[in-house]
């Protein structure tokens, strides 16, 4: 209780004016460096700066125990990665909770019997590992290293490694395919420790299974290998308190509306919470583990999936627990100012770049400049949509007309929609989007921006279409 901006920007390791920003975008007053914030005030923004909240917490209650590993599949193209997960889920809780039947949802737990429990992430590959770092969600403890027998080190597995030694996360090898009358595993350990990597048997640290994921051989050792480096680790993490989590995947149901897979971090995730994920926001109407069973809360490492949220998360997302839907609101409406403000600088430069590069190309200027420009920025009710209703207004394009996608996004049309219309000159859509607010109405009134509201993407085309034959007489 009592701290002050001041206090709290040292604490974070912040300028002062980056807190002040937050704490406005969260809707509430930062007049005075000095003024005392509430305890949840400073949370909110220690949240946004990435500082452990935990150290904003009482310590004393504090519930610290061991946690399962969270474990991700990398390697070479078709050296197995998908069916060594495909042979892991089928051993998984959820699989034998529902006789055998499983699916996709972004992560799985083995290992039940034995008591201890491995959470595996259930989308190989480096793309996904990256991207979800790029987004600072480091959710992966251990990664799984799948090398063909028959096949060996190839870019790929090196590429791996590297992704791997980047972010500071221990490998365990799956040698695969070790079914094969080809395979040399023997051979793929030389070259595996002439790359650097120190394998256990030669002195190092880094353990080796021979798997088959056809044959579902070696599964059990590789599982034991998994638990024996967590233990290693020493994974622990705070139980009880307000949940820290990160989205695996996400999708949007017919029925149920956005639904996310999320791993908890921290903490516990409380059904009926207001949560704020990335830019999105709800109320946890449902958390299901992946046997589909509803249970009241998800503890850390647990995948669970997640019903309530007004729009669609993406991978990587972090989950934070708010005290009120208002709190929710406001700060995922100040995340995606901030996001869209980011988009625009980006853009900027981006145009900057073209532009420069235009110059030094004055043929391509050319015929640039003779194409008519009609900047459009597309706001959606569901990502599907947007991209969409942005694909097919870009089909509008001719040899004299550009339909220039600014940006596109999902949600309400907001006021940083018109500033950037404003910014670009675009003009505004909306697909199965509410009414703006008159606020905003009036905003883009003033500003002299076109917003245009449809429900059928015929009667859009329609109207952009007319509005390009206004910019650009006799184009179509
Ligand atoms: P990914 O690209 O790494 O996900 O590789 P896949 O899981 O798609 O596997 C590529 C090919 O290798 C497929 O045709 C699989 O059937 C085959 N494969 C995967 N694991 C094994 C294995 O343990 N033994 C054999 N013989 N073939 C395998």
């Amino acid at each position: 209780e009592g701290m002050t901006i001041n206090e709290l920007a040292k604490r974070c390791g912040e300028s002062t004016s980056t807190i002040q920003n937050i704490i406005i975008n969260v809707g509430e007053r930062a007049d005075s460096e000095f003024g005392a914030l509430s305890i949840d005030i400073a949370e909110l923004v220690a949240m946004e700066v990435g500082v452990n909240v935990r150290r904003l917490h009482s310590d004393e209650d504090a519930q610290i125990l061991p946690r399962p590993p969270v474990v991700t599949v990398m390697g070479h193209v078709d050296h197995g990665k998908t069916s060594l997960l495909d042979a892991l889920r089928q051993t998984s809780l959820a699989a034998k909770e529902a006789g055998g039947i499983t699916q996709h949802l972004g992560a799985f737990v083995v290992g039940m019997q034995s008591g201890a429990p491995i959470t595996f992430l259930d989308t190989p590959g480096h793309a996904a590992f990256s991207a979800m770092r790029a987004r600072g969600a480091a959710v992966t403890d251990v990664v799984v290293l799948v090398v063909a027998a028959d096949d060996g080190v190839m870019p790929q597995t090196l590429e791996a490694m590297s992704h791997a030694k980047a972010a500071n996360v221990p490998i365990v090898v799956a040698i695969n395919k070790c079914d094969k009358p080809d395979a040399t595993p023997e051979r793929v350990k030389v070259q595996l420790a002439s790359e650097g990597l120190p394998l256990e048997e030669m002195g190092g640290d880094v353990q080796v299974v021979e798997v088959s994921a056809t044959n579902k051989s070696g599964l059990d050792q590789l599982e034991e290998a998994l638990l024996l480096q967590a233990e290693l680790m020493d994974l622990k993490a705070r139980i009880n308190g307000p949940a820290q989590a990160y989205v695996v995947e996400a999708r949007l149901d017919k029925g149920r509306g956005p639904l996310a897979t999320a791993i908890v971090k921290a903490g516990t995730l409380v059904c009926g919470q207001h949560v704020v994920v990335g830019c999105e926001w709800g109320r946890i109407r449902s958390i299901r583990d992946m046997a589909r069973k509803v249970i009241p809360q998800a503890t850390p490492a647990m995948p669970v999936e997640i019903e309530g949220l007004k729009g669609l998360p993406m991978a990587g997302d972090d989950i934070v627990v708010v005290e009120s839907e208002e709190r929710a609101r406001m700060l995922s409406e100040g995340r995606r100012k901030k996001h869209e403000k980011d988009r625009l600088l980006k853009l900027e430069e981006e145009r900057q770049k073209i532009s420069e590069a235009e110059l030094e190309d004055t043929e391509e200027e050319e015929t640039k400049s003779q194409r008519v420009e009609v900047p459009l920025i597309v706001k959606g009710d569901v990502q599907g949509t947007v991209q969409a209703v942005a694909d097919s207004l870009r089909s509008l394009d001719s040899p004299q007309v550009y339909v220039k996608v600014i940006h596109a996004g999902v949600g309400p049309i907001s006021q940083s929609d018109v500033d950037m219309a404003q910014a670009c000159g675009a003009c505004i859509v909306g697909f199965n989007v509410r009414d703006p607010p008159s606020s905003i109405s009036l905003s883009a009134t003033q500003a002299k921006i076109k917003i245009k509201l449809h429900r059928i993407i015929y009667h859009l085309l329609e109207d952009i279409g007319n509005l390009i034959v206004e910019k650009a007489p006799g184009t179509l």
